[in-house]
């Protein structure tokens, strides 16, 4: 790995991000939530049965990188309202993706971490905004990047001084069509070979099949994932974004059983 000093392992401890009460890193983190942010009733019902099922944080995208101008794009700052609404009802922190560094610093007033999106991974003023936030950062992988290239752009972030970094494997493109991507699982230990952020595992993007996500789950727990991030949404039927790899409250609540089971075998077995 070359030109990596901050990021790798060599000498460091492994790093515990705290998110509000949260220490993504130390134990097992589930991330939870719609897709897209569209209504404040979509947003609150499904951040009140994700909490209820037991996630730790509430995901939803405010501002969608869409690969269509045309697609909806998301509510922008009334987004970023609901999700904060959302905070209040159930305390849940709240992870949202930002798209452009001229909106890092207010995006952060409603944001407690930070998502960069797989499209813009290497877009490197980005990164160097996020740097400079006090907020933790989920930077995911570019679906077309090698594990150092990513592991450069984490290192983009801690180089301009924000140590709050936390890894999301989401799969890349390969020549296999029946997944939307293909997760890479062996990223999770060869970062946890390489460097000392903690990594999570997002099974909806990875796979864009609802029936495929409790199984990749349990795949990246057993690899040694710090967490997952994934799809839920109350009104799935209705999505306007990424309905085929959204799960129910009910499927939800049944994915955090396994993944709870799975956790406390292996937490036995150490
Ligand atoms: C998302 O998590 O909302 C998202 C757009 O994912 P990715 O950047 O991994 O495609
Ligand atoms: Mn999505």
């Amino acid at each position: 790995m070359t030109n990596l000093k901050l990021a790798t392992l060599n000498g460091n401890e492994r790093t515990v991000v705290p998110v509000d009460s949260l220490r993504v890193g130390a134990g097992f983190t589930m991330i939870a939530g719609p897709c897209t942010v569209e209504s404040e009733e979509q947003t609150i019902e499904t951040a009140i049965a994700v909490k209820k099922a037991g996630a730790h944080a509430l995901r939803g995208g405010a501002f969608k990188p869409r690969s269509s101008p045309y697609a909806f794009q998301g509510l922008g700052l009334k987004g970023l309202q609901i999700l904060k609404k959302a905070k209040e009802e159930t305390g849940l922190p709240i992870v949202t993706e930002v798209i452009d560094s001229r909106d890092v610093f207010w995006v952060s007033e409603y944001a407690d971490v930070l998502q960069i999106g797989a499209r813009n991974m290497q877009n490197f003023s980005l990164l160097k905004e996020v740097g400079r936030s006090e907020r933790p950062v989920l930077l995911k992988r570019g679906m077309n990047s090698t594990v150092e290239e990513w592991l450069n752009c984490a290192e983009y972030i801690l180089s301009e001084g924000n140590p709050h970094v936390i890894l999301c494997e989401r799969g890349i493109r390969t020549f296999e069509k029946y997944t939307r991507n293909t997760l890479d699982l062996s990223s999770v230990p060869a970062i946890k070979e390489l460097s000392h952020l903690p990594i999570i595992v997002d099974p909806s993007h990875a796979s864009g099949r609802v029936s495929l996500i409790p199984s990749l789950s349990l795949a990246a727990l057993a690899a040694g994932a710090d967490g997952l991030i994934v799809e839920v949404d109350i009104n799935r039927d209705k999505a306007l974004c990424d309905r085929d790899q959204t799960l129910t409250p009910s499927e939800f609540t049944r994915l955090m059983e396994k993944v709870t089971g799975l956790y406390q075998f292996m937490a036995a077995q150490q």
